[in-house]
């Protein structure tokens, strides 16, 4: 088997390596494809190197086939598609007792804080598995995982047919929340300077703007005939989107933070009292979030081909990411694991 190391630097290097059996409890999967995230970004452009001990194999959004399993694992067949939902909860912390085992107090996170899935060979513990359906190829099943993220977001907001959505910020993650919250019904604005991401979002089939060159509060104003967002989601992380999105929330509105910010912006506090605002704040998914995440590509009700920008063979690694940086356009590059066996 091969496995891609990020030794920092923004460099990888392949390195041939044994398959590791698994453990009581543990599948091991043959990897399928893997797709490369904004946080893998980050940790390529060194900013976690901290938080990843290199060399370290990353990657996190993973679709694969069941190949070999530990003792005690029940319900998996060798061959079957599956995903991996990548958090390794404790099971202890009052958190995870209440249930709430995706913000666990002492969360790791499979493929930063231990390895992960740029491999064509990645032992887990069975209970982060996911199956896909056999209609349902690797290469969507890759981006199960974002997916999945945007099913959270969508769940928090509590976002119903018929109310309008403004998305700040039209990156892959905003893109599938827009795509979410069109499948339940709703209205959907996404505000975004791209061009390219504009014009993705729509042939999505819903609304953009440009909000360098539009006033965002007098456009939502109109939109929605002066009652203002239902719900905004800020997938941007930027400052500007952090004024707009007390301005354009209608009374009642509900604001989900999906962006990480990692400075403390000042918020519009106002607003949050004289129109009743809620903000809401929402990290990676729970398992129902996965379960939403495939029923909706294994329906035909999210179409993610338009989504994979590329697919590269492991042995390219370096090149794919290389390919990324700087490259707002490209939506989801994969990596194609099992492509040199
Ligand atoms: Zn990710
Ligand atoms: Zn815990």
């Amino acid at each position: 088997m091969f496995a891609a190391q990020y030794i920092g630097n923004k460099s990888f290097n392949v390195v041939k390596g044994h398959a590791i059996a698994p453990q009581a409890g543990e599948v091991r999967l043959d990897v399928g494809y893997v797709g490369i995230c904004g946080t893998d970004m980050h940790i390529y452009h060194g900013v976690m190197d901290q938080r990843v001990s290199i060399p370290q194999t990353i990657g996190h959004e993973i679709s694969g086939v069941v190949a070999q399993i530990g003792e005690g694992v029940e319900g998996f067949t060798v061959g079957e598609k599956v995903v991996v939902r990548p958090l390794d909860w404790c099971g202890e912390c009052p958190t995870c007792e209440a249930g709430l085992t995706h913000i666990c107090q002492n969360l790791k996170f499979m493929g930063i804080d231990t390895p992960g899935a740029f491999q064509s060979s990645w032992t887990v513990k069975a209970r982060t598995l996911h199956k896909l359906p056999a209609g349902v190829d690797l290469k969507q099943g890759a981006l199960v995982e974002p997916l999945s993220v945007a099913c959270h977001d969508v769940r928090r907001s509590r976002l119903k047919a018929g109310e309008k959505a403004v998305i700040l910020g039209g990156g892959p993650i905003g893109q599938l929340v827009a795509a979410v919250a069109k499948s339940v019904g709703a209205e959907v604005l996404v505000s975004e300077p791209n061009d390219s991401r504009r014009a993705f979002a729509d042939e999505l089939g819903v609304k953009s703007v440009n909000p360098m060159d539009t006033d965002l509060a007098a456009y939502v104003d109109e939109w929605t005939g002066t009652k203002g967002a239902d719900v905004v989601f800020e997938v941007s992380g930027v400052l500007p989107a952090i004024q707009s999105m007390t301005q354009i929330a209608g009374r009642r509105g509900r604001i989900v933070m999906v962006a990480i910010h990692s400075t403390a912006p000042p918020i519009d506090l106002f607003q949050f009292f004289w129109k009743e605002l809620e903000l809401l704040g929402a990290r990676v998914y729970e398992a129902a979030d996965f379960d939403w995440a495939i029923e909706l590509i294994a329906s035909g009700q999210i179409d993610l081909k338009p989504f994979i920008s590329s697919v590269s063979p492991l042995a390219d690694i370096g090149s794919a990411f290389a390919n990324m940086d700087g490259n707002p356009q490209g939506m989801k590059a994969l990596v194609e694991c099992n492509a040199e066996q």
